[in-house]
């Protein structure tokens, strides 16, 4: 972690992170770690600690900005069934490696938040699901897991307060839509991680059919610092329709490339050039993909913007996991667009005919315009398909491939267009085989379609 202008904003969720021993219990309670979790539980009943988390506005930082304490408030309280907690560290949205920093670096932190989360809901059992590829972070939570059990902070009497809980590690086994909550809970149980329709939500029927609340290492590990601080605290940070410290993630071509703590809805520009050391090589920015690459990308006249819910919708894109990519200005858009797609048709489960098909044609166009041979109507048929995936499927990875793909499209279209250009010469007539013009050159159809765009239409 960069020390860029720290100084301007109290770092809460990665203060220690740094330090040497930072992820021991000894180091956790040695600086006040456990008190707030201990207050809770002895001082409060659990339906207010949803309260004052609905108070806080903390909003989810997995991705879908979901308020907390209101998919707290849909657990049932009249159930004969177990509740449970699943933490979702299945981090895998490419740019993102935020909750990796918090689980390898202070563990400890997202036990106390889990704990104070499951005593809301009246759950007492609580899953963590980590991504596999996080070996380090998964020896490390499972040694904190294994000391807290020990000092009597996990098991049949947290912290002395008489309450129940256990925790378990689960590892997942490398596919990106298990970061999926329905997916995640169908790899929990032990089945394919397929992702199910809903309703029935997670909160009603989740794991084992069971109420379930699924929230994110980000998420539990703000709610640590609401009951330490406090709720007007965390209000005082950021915009009041999603505020609280955020950690960023900027990766790309930038000079300090990490994980950033910043207050929320600080603008990316300054992200960028404050905190990362600006774009590398003193070249010129020419995009962000501000929230992971499912996010729609901003060219670099529109990265003026707060890194908020509602700035970055503004902006017709999103917050999403806070992977901030950036490129400079001689990134190959279609090489980019294509490496995204190529992502998502991989990582495409399948149940759904628009985002089996659909990720797989456009990964299948976007290829061929970067290889040489595609035509000008393949950018409109590009479009026309990602917007027919969107809101048709089962989960949002077909909207997440669809996504980048129409906004760099539109965007970066003249570059788009001169890839086909300078592949002009491999178009094949479909009868003969042969070219159907002189490499460099358009058809006539493709040369209207250029003289249009040039014409401003
Ligand atoms: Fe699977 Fe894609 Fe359908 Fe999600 S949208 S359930 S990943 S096929």
């Amino acid at each position: 972690m960069a020390e860029i202008k720290q100084e301007k904003f109290e770092k809460v969720l990665t203060k220690y992170v740094d330090e040497d021993g930072s992820a021991t219990l000894e180091f956790y309670r040695g600086h006040g770690g456990y008190e707030a979790a201990e207050r809770v539980l002895k001082e409060m009943k659990p339906g207010e600690v949803i309260e004052a988390v609905k108070e806080s506005t903390l909003r989810g930082r997995g991705g879908a900005g979901f308020p907390c304490g209101v998919k707290w408030s849909f657990v049932p309280k009249e159930t004969d069934k177990p509740k449970y907690l699943v933490v979702n560290a299945d981090e895998s949205e490419p740019g993102t490696f935020k909750d990796r920093v918090l689980m390898e670096r202070d563990p400890h932190q997202l036990i106390e938040g889990s704990i104070i989360s499951a005593y809301a809901i009246e759950s007492h059992v609580c899953y963590i699901y980590i991504r596999g590829e996080y070996y380090d972070a998964f020896l490390t939570m499972q040694k904190a897991i294994d000391e807290a059990y020990e000092a009597g902070i996990l098991g049949e009497n947290v912290l002395g307060t008489g309450f129940r809980l256990d925790m378990t590690m689960h590892r997942g086994a490398g596919a990106y839509i298990c970061g999926e909550e329905t997916g995640l809970l169908s790899s929990l149980e032990g089945k394919r991680g397929l992702p199910k329709i809903k309703p029935p939500f997670p909160a009603v029927e989740g794991l084992f059919g069971c109420p379930t609340v699924v929230n994110n290492v980000e998420t539990l590990s703000c709610v640590t610092h609401i009951f330490d601080r406090g709720v007007d605290w965390f209000k005082s940070i950021g915009p009041p329709e999603g505020p609280g410290p955020k950690l960023l993630c900027v990766s790309g071509h930038v000079e300090r490339p990490g994980t950033y703590e910043v207050p929320m809805g600080i603008n990316l520009l300054d992200l960028v050039n404050d905190y990362a050391g600006g774009v590398w090589k003193k070249r010129k920015l020419k995009a962000i993909i501000p929230g992971g690459t499912s996010a729609k990308i901003l060219t670099a006249e529109e990265c003026d913007v707060g890194m908020d819910y509602e700035s970055l919708a503004a902006k017709d894109t999103m917050l999403g996991s806070g992977g901030v990519i950036v490129m400079d200005e001689k990134t190959n858009m279609v090489n980019a667009l294509y490496n995204i797609l190529r992502f998502y048709a991989h990582e495409s489960c399948g149940q759904c005919t628009p985002c089996r098909e659909g990720t797989g044609w456009l990964a299948k166009i976007c290829g061929r315009i970067l290889h040489g041979t595609g035509r000008m109507e393949d950018l409109d048929l590009m479009i026309d398909l990602a917007q027919k995936m969107c809101g048709r499927t089962i989960c949002v990875l077909a909207d997440a491939a669809a996504f980048p793909c129409e906004s760099i499209v539109r965007k970066f279209r003249l570059e788009f267009y001169a890839k086909i250009n300078a592949g002009a010469g491999h178009e094949r007539d479909i009868h003969t085989g042969g070219p159907l013009v002189q490499p460099g050159a358009l058809s006539a159809h493709n040369q209207e379609r250029l003289d249009e765009l040039r014409g401003g239409h």
